[in-house]
Parts: structure tokens; sequence; C-alpha cells
């Protein structure tokens, strides 16, 4: 598929660009262009791929999306590598599973080849958006959603497939700090059978409420249990976890469909494995968590997804209390992969697995 051009009228000066990336935070600093894909079952499929200013699209009031909320997204990174050019970190593997979020809502799925397309031309249109800074990256959001005017329930005929980027600062502004995790009690994130495993807005609304609840009772994040039985260990709002244990294993929950499946979490498990360590994914329970914490079993928890890396977790609270991991602070094994994955990311060591791929 060609992508047209449409040459942005007003593109952000550079000095405007320049003093808007200084300090970009996270999730507000856009850049000046957009890729667009459009999609329409009567039309034959995919079509009108395009690359053009970043600008609000227009939506019918009875557009699907809008009313029964079909729509997935994506999150992955752009680094800068030293020579000046940039890399991705295992984009093909964002593509799949942006595939496989799109089964589970009904939605087409976009070949590989093009969605990796899409963001590589988006990248490179915006690449001077990459901000000077330690820790910078471009972030890249691909998202689909249903477009169709339509109130009936079906999945949609039409949809639109859009790559928008944001230059993003460090995560760990003031450095690495372990975080306190509040367990929720009456909000479960996903069940058996139902979208856990699919990146869809949807289960980020679910988890809105428990999150808000983390931070009245003090923590920075909420970690949900699964819905059947209240007992095992499932994952934060948007991080998967690792237990890291004295003897030598790594207990990392498995993925039976109510987990979303993280490339960070699969690159740790290899990472891990390499270190020589039994990783193994197995269920976890609260108790054994609370138990093996107490008791020094555990050494460490991690919490690892594309816009945090690697964090430790600190302090888990609940109604019945809290207990610390270790000694509360920063383990030896969430800094070395921290660092370990970070460097790869910056093209500064050696790529066993091939998951960089230069933009
Ligand atoms: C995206 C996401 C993750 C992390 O996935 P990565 O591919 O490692 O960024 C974990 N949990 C949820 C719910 C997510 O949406």
């Amino acid at each position: 598929m060609q992508f047209e051009t449409i040459t942005h009228p007003a593109p952000t000066s550079d000095a405007a660009r320049k003093a808007a990336i200084v300090d970009p935070g996270f999730g507000t600093v856009f850049t000046d262009h957009m890729v667009t894909i459009d999609y329409d079952e009567e039309k034959g499929g995919w079509h009108s791929a395009r690359i053009g200013p970043r600008e609000a699209i227009p939506l019918d009031p009875a557009s699907s999306v809008l009313h029964y909320a079909q729509e997935i997204f994506e999150g992955m990174k752009a680094f800068p590598h030293a020579d000046g050019g940039l890399a991705m970190f295992r984009p093909e593997a964002n593509a799949q599973r942006f595939n496989a979020s799109a089964r589970r809502m009904a939605m087409p799925e976009l070949p590989e080849e093009l969605f990796l397309e899409a963001v590589q031309l988006a990248v490179k249109t915006d690449a001077k958006w990459m901000p000077d800074i330690d820790g910078g990256s471009l972030y890249i959001r691909p998202f689909m959603f249903a477009s169709e005017a339509f109130l009936g329930v079906r999945p949609a005929k039409q949809y639109k497939f859009v790559v928008i980027l944001c230059s993003s600062g460090s995560y760990f502004k003031g450095g690495v700090n372990p975080v306190k995790i509040w367990v929720s009690q009456d909000h479960v994130r996903a069940a058996i059978g139902g979208t856990g495993a699919a990146k869809t807005g949807g289960n980020y609304a679910a988890s809105l409420v428990p999150q808000a609840e983390a931070i009245t009772k003090g923590c920075d994040q909420v970690v949900f249990l699964d819905a059947a039985e209240h007992k095992w260990v499932e994952e934060l709002g948007g991080m998967n976890l690792f237990f890291v244990r004295s003897d030598g294993s790594v207990i990392t929950p498995p993925l039976t469909g109510t987990i979303l499946p993280g490339i960070t979490r699969d690159s740790l498990i290899a990472m891990l494995r390499e270190e020589g360590l039994d990783v193994r994914e197995e269920p976890y329970s609260i108790q054994q968590w609370r138990a093996e914490a107490e008791s020094g079993e555990l050494l460490e928890t991690l919490a690892c997804g594309t816009a945090a890396v690697v964090t430790p977790v600190g302090t888990v609270a609940s109604p019945d209390g809290e207990f610390t991991i270790g000694a509360g602070g920063i383990g030896q094994m969430a800094m070395k992969m921290r660092e370990r994955l970070v460097e790869l990311q910056h093209g500064r060591v050696a790529d066993p697995h091939g998951w960089v791929m230069r933009v």
C-alpha cells in the first residue's frame, strides 16, 4: 500500500519545538504529524493510507466506538542511538499483539508489515521531536477504533487506524523509586473468558476507580487479584509482575487470558533465564506473597512494562495491613534488568535476540 503524504501547512517552529521538548513529561507534547489508514468492509478492506498533519478526526455521533467501545491500542517507544539514528524495541511483537487484540474485539486485523510501515513512517517524519535528554524517547501510540455510524450491536464495518507520537521524558525523574501498591478488594480487572489479554480501552476504564482508590490509600498503583477466587496475583493496571526468590526461582503469573501479555514481560523471562534463574509461569497467591516477603524467601518483586521498563515494588498494602519486600528499596535484580534493557534499547550493548529494529 502506498502512503499519501499531505504536507503540513504550518509545522511547529524549531524554537517552539525545542522549548516543548526540554522537559516533555509524558502524554502531552504531541508531534506535528499522524498516520491514518481507513478500513471499509464494502471497499475491500484497508485503504487510503496517509501521513499528514496531526489534527482532529471528525466523528459521527453514532460511531460505534462511542457506544460499544470497539477500540484497541498499542504502546511502544523509539529510542535515540549514539550515531544519531533511532530504533524501536520488538515492534513486530506489538504488531502481532495488536492483531490478537483486534481478533478479540471483533475488529479487522492490520497486516503486520503495514503496521510496521506506519509506525516507521510516523517516527521518521517526526524524528526531530526526540527529546535530547537522558531517558528521553518518542512514545508511539498506534490505535484503531470503529468509525461506522450505526447503533445496532454487531461488529462495525468501518474502522480507522491511527498512529500518533509524543515526546516523552524519563519515567524515572529523580531516579528509580520503589512503588507502593494497593491490593484491590472490591474490583477485578479481568475474568477468564473476558478481555484481559486484549489491549483495549475498556480494560483501562475499568481500572480507573480501583487506581483512584489506591491513590487515596497512599499508594502509587493498584494490583489486581483473579476474579474467581480473589486469591491469585495478576498484574497492575498496566504492568506485569515478577517475584524473585532466594532459591534462584522467579515466578510470573501465567497467560491464562486475564493478563496482558507484556512484551517487556516476555523479554524479561528470556533475560532472567539467561541469568541462570529458574523462571516459572505459574500462579502466585497473595498469601504466598505476604508469607515469602515476611520470611525473606522473596527477595524482590518487579513490575514491568514499556513505560516504566522495570520498577521495584517496595511495599504492598491492603486492609489486612502492609508488608515490605526485601528492605523496601531497590533490589539488585530490578536494577540489573532495567539497566540491561535500557542499554539494549539504546544500542549500547550486543543484541543477541535481534530485538532492536532501526528506524
Ligand atoms: C501494555 C500493558 C502492559 C505492558 O506491556 P508491554 O508490552 O510490556 O508494554 C501490561 N499490562 C497491561 C494491562 C497493559 O495494557
